[in-house]
This record gives structure tokens, C-alpha cells and sequence, in this order.
């Protein structure tokens, strides 16, 4: 990559941070990238950018990157650099022998929504057909894997409902859980132009977001709740709408299960769930959650967008169900301007749950006990397929440290230090007899690895990822792949190795495959995506150009369900020893654990992670501004700098998590969601204290 330079040539790609997932156009010289400049053309950005996918793209040339595949017997042994056939050989013998002496589940996967789709549906096809178990995850699991499951229960669908173009028809948004301006900039800035037009804003959230503050906004209700408590507030907006008389009986009458929906009225009627009864549990002013439910509830177009806020607590999936019972109570699903819409961190938490990365679900969302579903999978894979959901990815650590899984393919995720409880995570892969990591870096994973298997960046890469409003974008290859091959045919030669037969030329005979086994994608293809530019999914015989807005006339299980959400206090609580909660987040400049981002200029504008503290929690414990602080939780502690902030409620503490050093997920504990194992980073109960410089 050249900062400088006259392009002479440039090709139409995806950005690889975020969900929004903007297009970009690479001017190249000859082979060498000189900019990323956003595409006007692309449907999901339409010019913008932010300034990760427009700046930070030189991590795809640094001097770190794996270049060659690399073996060791021990991980005490030093690493030899060996060629493709020989690192495919060397895996497949240990994972071969592992399962000779261990049994058939003793190994398994873990994929990436880093990864395109067609790399995914490979990953997942590799460990069913070719390991012959389920054990395929996501790191899906530790982010939004409550909205798969919340949203198919309620809406049919696990997938958010709208097109990000559609909030500029909102007249009410709420926004829970979620940081857009930071997180997913140019939506953020899309939200923005609305609320200047004058929609009015409810945000729930422990933390003063940016969004707070866009100028020239009319209306803007800040309800900052407790960590942990997501499922009483949104309960009481509910208890709010149905006693005031404000749901639309229509829309529940002709397009909701009504049975459902009196089991459901019943309870949420009942005085327990009143923003009188549960103030002392959220912490929130009961006039102003009358106040909210009753300005979403009155909206012509109310629209609901949620983030990791959300989903990371125990009570993510009760969250999610929560959030589509109150849209579906005020009639706002169905049309432009409503909706329940996720915000999906990574570029392709979308894809990567479409694609079957999760144990329990071919790709489509099709379950792996329906014996129809696993025939038409099977005879075009030629193998046969487990009717049982194999194991998530918290019980394959369990099961490692426990001695009965010891081989795990881990492709594009740094699980030693995005997942939480760090401590317990290393030992599990310390446990294992066979770790083979496909990345870009030498990660902190890659440190218990047997086998390392060079990864391509989105820029060495052809394929495809689907957004958080469901659209399939082409990622095309820009430069060819550093280490010689892309993801895909390094499963490919993977499972080769293994005597599982894959033969392909090019992603695009994958998608064919995918469109051949997936209902919602039968209509896709590259041809298509070529003409269209993007496809939003279902696209098929009835939606043949795609579909931008979900459940217009009817959801895919024909009635919606609404579900009960009964509010259960998170295992995380604060006491005498722990007395202040600890929540995360991220910033503009950076991007997750900052694999990326720490190796490009956007380094210098964060270089360090530290930790807001509320003015009152740091006079009580005489702290300042850059003080160093040591922080304690049941499951570590870590040290950070001090930041003083009043953007926090007092009692809570907020980090970012780019920084290895950092050690967030030192502290955050084995606490997750009850439906889907997704953690609860969101909550931690914490000691802080002023230390000496570490
Ligand atoms: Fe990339 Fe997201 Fe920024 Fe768009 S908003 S440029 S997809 S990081």
C-alpha cells in the first residue's frame, strides 16, 4: 500500500470493519493500493465513509502478516515454516488421529463474521461433512447470537427488518444498547440527518451517547438505566402501552397470534411491571419511562435499533423478545420508517449466522433435526449429517479442559482475548492436542496453535458479505493473496487433506451452492449481484429482486409471537467487595480488539484504553485524571488509566477493549445469555483502586 501516487485502475469492493458495511472503490496502481475512496454507487453508504474503512486499510501490507504455513508438534516447540500441502497434511493426520482415539466429536470449528459468506458456508460444510460432527460455531455466539434467537421466536426471521434508508421515515427512534455515531459511523451520521428533520430520539443506554448531542434535534429522552436491567424497562414500556389503551389493535388482530398475545397482555399488565414498581430496579425516573412509552407508542412511524447493549447480558435473548413484543404491540413492524432493527458489529455477524455457523442450523436457519432439510443437504455433500446440534463454542472449552475435545479449527478469530474470562479460555487451549489457527497475525490464540494457516485480508479476496440490513455485498479482490491462497481454498485444501472431496474454481460456484440449499437465497447469485449491485435476502421466487423490508403482509411463521419476558436480575450484582459495575464499548478510530486498526494510523488517535469514571465514584476514592487504577472482578483484574467523566451514571465504570493489554476480558466473567451461551460483557461487578504505575 503507497499513500501517494496517480491510480490507474480501481475496483468496486466491501469495507471489512462494520456492519453497515459501505462500498468502496480501491484505486490501484498496478498492484499497490494507493486509496480507498467511498462509492457513491454503493447502496448501503451512497458516498460516505467513516474513517476506519476509509484510512485503515494498511494493516492489509504490514510487516506483521503470516506469510508462510507453520507447524510444531508441542507449544513449546519452536515454529517450522513448511509449504501448503505439507501444513494441510500435518492437520489432517493430527486431527485424523485425535478422532481415531477420541471418538468422532472430539474435534470441531470455530468460524469468523469476519469472514465472507462463502468461506463460512465452507467452515461449517468442512466440520459436518467433513469432521462429521456439529461442532461448528461463530463468534456470533458472543455477540448477537440473542437476536438470532429472540427475533425467529417473535418475528419468524432472525434477521433485523428494515433497510438503513428507512430511518429517514421514522418520526420516533429508539436507540438501546447501541453507540452509532462510534460503532457504525455512517448509519450514526444517517440517524443524525433524521433527527435534525425533527424525529424525536429515546435513548437507553447507562452512558451519555454522541447521539445525545446532534445539534438542532428537537426531542431527545435520555433514560439512563442500570446495567443489567434492559428487560424491566423495556417491560414497563409495555406495561406502559397496553394500560394506557395505546397498542394498535389492528395490526395485533389481523397480524398476531391472539392467544399469545393475551397470555402476553395478561402479564404485562400486571402492576409488577409498572415504571412505578420497577424504578428502583432500573434507576430510571417513571415519569420519563411513561413519558417514552408514550412518544413511541403515538409515533406514525416508530422505529426500534439495538446493539450489543442488548444482546451481551444474560437476559439478551428475553431482551430481543422484548424489543419485537413492543413493536409488534404498536403496529410498528412492516413498513418503511419502523421496525426492529440490530445493528451488527462486525461486517458479517449477518452472513456468518445466514451461512449455518451456529451448531444447531444449516444454513437458512434450518434446523439439524428436520430429516427433510438434512436429505437435500446430504445428497449434494455426499456425506451424511448429524441430527444433533453439536457443541457452542463455552462448551467446547468446558469440554477441552474436561479431556473429551481436543482438536479445534479456529478461522479469523482471536478467541484468547475477545471471549471472556481469559484465564479459563487459555486453558482450554492449552488442553488441546491439535489447534490450528487461519489468520492474518500471529494472534494472541495463535500462541497455543499446532498449525498456523495464513489468512487473506478482505482485499486479497473474492466473496461476498450480507450487512446488518440484510444485503449481499461483493467483496472483490483487489491484490493477490500475501501468503498464495484465499480463505477459502485453504478449506478447501483442509478438507482435501482430511478425504472430505471439495472441488471449486471460484466463490461464485459456492454461492451457487448456497442458493441451491438455502430458501431465502435460491434467487442469488453473482450474475445478479453483478446487475443489482447488492441483494437484500429472501431473495427468491416471490422476492426475486430481494426484499428491503421484512413481514410486510405476513411473518415467515405466519402470526407473530409475543412472548413472555419476565425480568431476572443478572448473577452479577454489586456488594461490599464489588461495589461499582463495569460496562464496554468502542470508539470511532478503532475496531474491536484492534488486530487491524492498531496497525494503521488510526492507531495514534487511541492508544491506550482506559477507564471512565464518575466524578463522585472517583472523589470517594481520591482518583484523578490519568491515575492508575487496579480493577478486581470474581474472575481477574486488570489495570488501566483513569479517565473522570460525566458521561457514566455514577456506580458504573466503562472501558474500550482495542488494546491487548487492557485485559477487559480478564475481568469479565462466565455469566452469559440462558438461550444461547452469548456472554455477559455488559455487566461486571468490579473493585477500582488507585495503584502504582504498573
Ligand atoms: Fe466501514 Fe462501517 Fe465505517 Fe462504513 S461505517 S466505512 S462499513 S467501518
Amino acid at each position: 500500500v503507497i499513500e501517494q501516487g496517480q491510480p490507474d485502475h480501481s475496483i468496486v469492493t466491501t469495507c471489512a470493519y462494520c456492519g453497515v458495511g459501505c462500498s468502496f472503490k480501491a484505486e490501484m496502481q498496478g498492484n499497490q493500493l494507493v486509496r480507498m475512496v467511498p462509492y457513491k454507487g454503493g447502496q448501503a453508504n451512497q458516498g460516505h465513509s467513516c474513517v476506519k474503512g476509509r484510512f485503515a486499510f494498511g494493516y492489509a501490507t504490514h510487516p506483521d502478516r503470516l506469510t508462510k504455513p507453520m507447524v510444531r508438534d508441542s507449544i513449546d516447540d519452536p515454529w517450522h515454516e513448511v509449504d501448503w500441502e505439507e501444513a494441510f497434511n500435518f492437520a489432517a493426520q493430527k486431527l485424523k488421529g485425535i478422532q481415531a482415539k477420541y471418538g468422532r466429536e472430539s474435534i470441531g470449528g470455530i468460524t469468523s463474521s469476519r469472514c465472507t459468506n462463502e468461506e463460512t458456508y465452507l467452515t461449517q460444510k468442512l466440520i459436518r461433512a467433513g469432521f462429521g460432527n456439529n461442532n461448528t460455531d461463530t463468534c456470533a455466539r458472543v455477540c448477537h447470537s440473542p437476536t438470532g434467537y429472540g427475533l425467529k421466536t417473535t418475528l419468524g426471521e432472525s434477521a433485523g427488518t428494515q433497510t438503513f434508508e428507512s430511518v429517514l421515515k421514522s418520526d420516533t427512534i429508539i436507540v438501546i444498547g447501541a453507540n452509532p455515531t462510534d460503532a457504525h459511523p455512517v448509519f450514526g451520521s444517517l440517524m443524525r440527518k433524521r433527527l435534525r428533520q425533527g424525529a424525536k430520539l429515546i435513548v437507553a443506554d447507562p452512558r451519555q451517547i454522541d447521539l445525545l448531542n446532534t445539534p438542532h434535534m428537537d426531542h431527545a429522552l435520555h433514560l439512563p438505566l442500570k446495567p443489567g436491567t434492559n428487560v424491566a424497562l423495556i417491560n414497563a414500556l409495555a406495561h406502559v402501552v397496553i394500560t394506557e389503551g395505546l397498542e394498535d389493535t389492528d395490526f395485533i388482530h389481523n397480524r398476531c397470534d391472539e392467544r399469545a398475545y393475551q397470555q402476553w397482555r395478561e402479564f404485562i399488565a400486571d402492576t409488577r411491571h409498572a415504571p412505578e414498581s420497577t424504578a428502583e430496579i432500573t434507576g430510571l425516573d417513571p415519569e420519563q419511562v411513561r413519558r417514552a412509552a408514550r412518544i413511541y407508542a403515538n409515533a406514525s412511524n416508530g422505529a426500534i435499533y439495538y446493539g450489543l447493549g442488548v444482546t451481551e447480558h444474560s437476559q439478551g435473548s428475553t431482551m430481543v423478545m422484548g424489543i419485537a413484543n413492543l413493536a409488534m404491540a404498536t403496529g410498528n413492524i412492516g413498513r418503511e420508517g419502523v421496525g426492529v432493527n440490530p445493528l451488527r458489529g462486525q461486517n458479517n455477524v449477518q452472513g456468518s449466522c445466514d451461512m449455518g455457523s451456529f451448531p444447531h442450523e444449516l444454513p437458512g436457519y434450518q434446523h439439524v433435526s428436520d430429516a427433510k432439510v438434512r436429505a437435500r443437504f446430504e445428497a449434494v455433500w455426499q456425506a451424511p449429517i448429524d441430527d444433533e446440534p453439536g457443541l457452542r463454542i463455552p462448551n467446547m472449552f468446558d469440554a477441552a479442559i474436561a479431556g473429551s475435545f481436543k482438536g479445534l479449527y479456529v478461522q479469523g478469530e482471536d478467541i484468547a482475548q475477545s471471549d471472556p474470562n481469559t484465564q479459563h479460555v487459555e486453558e482450554a487451549l492449552r488442553s488441546l492436542e491439535c489447534l490450528i489457527v487461519q489468520d492474518i497475525f500471529l494472534n494472541e490464540t495463535a500462541k497455543f496453535a499446532h498449525v498456523l494457516l495464513p489468512g487473506s485480508s478482505f482485499l486479497e479476496k473474492n466473496g461476498t458479505f450480507t450487512n446488518a440490513e440484510r444485503r449481499i455485498n461483493r467483496v472483490r479482490k483487489v491484490m493477490a493473496p500475501i501468503a498464495g491462497k484465499e480463505d477459502w481454498e485453504v478449506t478447501v485444501g483442509l478438507a482435501n487433506a482430511l478425504g472430505y472431496n471439495m472441488e471449486y474454481n471460484h466463490p461464485s460456484e459456492i454461492m451457487d451452492e448456497i442458493a441451491q440449499l438455502t430458501p431465502t437465497f435460491t434467487g442469488v447469485s453473482y450474475d445478479k449481484l453483478e446487475q443489482l449491485g447488492s441483494i437484500q435476502w429472501p431473495c427468491n421466487e416471490q422476492h426475486p429482486n430481494g426484499t428491503p423490508t421484512m413481514h410486510e403482509v405476513d411473518f415467515p411463521i405466519g402470526k407473530g409471537n409475543f412472548t413472555i419476558t419476565e425480568y431476572v436480575a443478572t448473577d452479577e450484582r454489586t456488594n461490599r467487595r464489588f461495589p461499582l459495575l463495569l460496562t464496554t464499548g468502542r470508539i470511532l478510530s478503532q475496531y474491536n480488539v484492534g488486530a487491524q486498526t492498531r496497525r494503521t494510523d488510526n492507531q495514534h488517535w487511541h492508544d491506550e484504553d482506559v477507564l471512565e469514571v464518575h466524578p463522585s465514584d472517583a472523589e470517594l476514592r481520591g482518583i484523578h485524571d490519568n491515575d492508575w487504577l487496579g480493577i478486581s472482578s470474581r474472575a481477574g483484574q486488570t489495570v488501566l488509566r483513569a479517565r473522570i467523566s460525566e458521561r457514566m451514571l455514577p456506580g458504573v465504570v466503562y472501558t474500550t477493549f482495542h488494546h491487548p493489554g487492557s485485559g477487559a476480558n480478564v475481568i469479565t466473567t462466565d455469566s452469559s445469555d440462558w438461550a444461547t451461551n452469548c456472554p455477559e460483557y455488559k455487566v461486571t461487578a468490579v473493585q477500582v483502586e488507585k495503584v502504582s504505575q504498573p
